[in-house]
């Protein structure tokens, strides 16, 4: 029976509980029920629910705040908040462009690495590779970068070709067959880059920790370095997708500074405003400004929302309270505690195969059988029952998608709180999952 809400819900067969109020960690739906958000909805709210001051804030700046375009005008608060992210930015980042989401930061990416070899006279560079397992958005181009084959499948005749290599997946990596990692993932994008043709290849996307798709990836300490020598011996640009990972959710302001590596391009989303605005960002470093201010020093790319003001402000609030609340760091301790107990849990629960994941972002993987690292069937539906148990116990946690990539990923939940959680809220998310793990493990 299809619902009959004004809404064109995704999917109109439930309409989702009306929330009505959040606090912190929490969220509250219209009924007065109280939900842990230990997903901070879908890993955007860094800060935490209800953040009042932001709205005074805004209110008290109404007499200011206008709409202004970009290509005509800029404003005070767009350039404080470039200055505020290159500040803190990887010290190769030169100049920021802002966009309503992280989509529109991937999609403007590709686009940027384009541009960049026409600007240096290899137009025939152009193609992007990515990895399997991986989720840089949801328009057409993002979408083709995107290793998400559920996703994919019914538009797959509208997408773009992109090349796609081995996910630093360690707990299933095929390629190094279980034994010790050899970057073997890593070198497989040197093998594509051949294949390709790299006077083809323009760009390689990757997000320095994975989400989505098989939350929490972590690839080890020489795999970044790797990607960058490769990308480096090819001319090919190396966009880090930090949509969920940067912004303090793994404890530094900059996910790819736990790998100290310069990416050419970061794209940014989700934290940076924390939910108070629709909010993104491509980081870009000096290697390409240079290239565009001595071509023709335009990027022919246009989106009427790019450093909208109202967004912008909050924007640089957001940036003021993680500064002022230590939030852009505070992942890395905060984290050790969630670490701890997630690991405490699978030495009780056997349908715990895999912990990973670093800060505020972890994965949780399960598998029926320990030993042999064998999935649920995807007809158990396992992560549906555990993330449902959770949330009638008033616990968000986003379930992984079983079978997401026609068996390469297995079960999993994603745990990506608020960068405030505190250890008792923990707590109650850890013995929500125990209590979950206890009816279906
Ligand atoms: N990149 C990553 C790593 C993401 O996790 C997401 C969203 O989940 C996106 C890009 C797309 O961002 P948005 O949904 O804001 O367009």
């Amino acid at each position: 029976m299809h619902n009959h809400s004004p809404v064109f819900y995704r999917d109109l067969n439930a309409v989702p509980p009306s929330i009505v109020r959040g606090e912190g960690s929490y969220l509250e739906d219209a009924s007065g029920r109280r939900y842990l958000d230990a997903s901070a909805s879908a890993g955007v709210v860094g800060i935490g629910h209800g953040r009042s001051e932001i709205w005074d804030a805004l209110a008290a700046a109404g007499d200011k705040v206008t709409f202004v375009y970009n290509a005509t005008f800029t404003h005070p608060w767009q350039e404080e908040l470039a200055g505020r992210i290159l500040a803190m930015a990887p010290s190769n980042m030169a100049g920021v462009y802002f966009t309503s989401g992280g989509s529109e930061a991937n999609e403007s990416a590709w686009k940027l690495a384009r541009q960049y070899f026409v600007e240096r006279g290899k137009p025939q560079k152009y193609k992007a590779v990515a990895r399997w397992l991986s989720y840089h958005g949801v328009t057409l181009a993002t979408l083709s970068l995107s290793g998400r084959t559920s996703w994919r499948e019914i538009y797959s005749p509208l997408l773009l070709p992109v090349a796609r290599v081995a996910p630093p997946y360690e707990y299933r990596c095929r390629i190094c067959g279980g034994g010790r990692c050899t970057l073997a993932c890593a070198d497989d994008l040197e093998r594509t880059i051949l294949m390709e043709g790299p006077e083809t290849v323009a760009a390689f996307f990757a997000e320095p920790i994975v989400g989505t798709t098989a939350a929490g990836l972590t690839p080890n300490p020489g795999y970044y370095r790797r990607i960058r020598e490769i990308c480096d011996r090819y001319d090919v640009l190396f966009v880090a997708d930090e949509v969920l990972c940067g912004y303090g959710r793994t404890g530094h302001p900059f996910a790819i500074s736990g790998w100290d590596v310069a990416p050419d391009i970061v794209t940014l989303g989700k934290a940076i405003g924390s939910g108070y605005a629709p909010l993104g960002a491509m980081v870009v470093s000096e290697k390409i400004r240079e290239v565009f201010a001595a071509g023709s020093g335009r990027f022919v790319h246009g989106l009427t929302y790019s450093g909208t003001p109202s967004a912008c402000f909050v924007g640089n609030r957001v940036h003021e309270i993680m500064s002022r609340e230590g939030l852009f760091t505070r992942g890395a301790e905060i984290g050790r505690y969630l670490e701890a107990g997630l690991r405490a849990l699978a030495d009780r629960h056997p349908a715990i195969g895999d912990i990973r994941g670093r800060g505020l972002l972890w994965g949780v993987e399960f598998v029926e059988d320990r030993e042999t690292r064998r999935p649920f069937d995807p007809k158990v539906g396992f992560t549906a029952k555990i993330v449902s148990h959770m949330r009638v116990n008033g616990i968000l946690v986003a379930a992984g998608i079983p079978g997401i990539n026609h068996g390469q990923g297995g079960d999993h939940i994603q745990i990506s709180p608020p960068f405030t959680i505190s250890e008792s809220e923990i707590d109650v998310l850890l013995d929500g999952l125990d209590e979950a793990l206890k009816r279906y493990g």
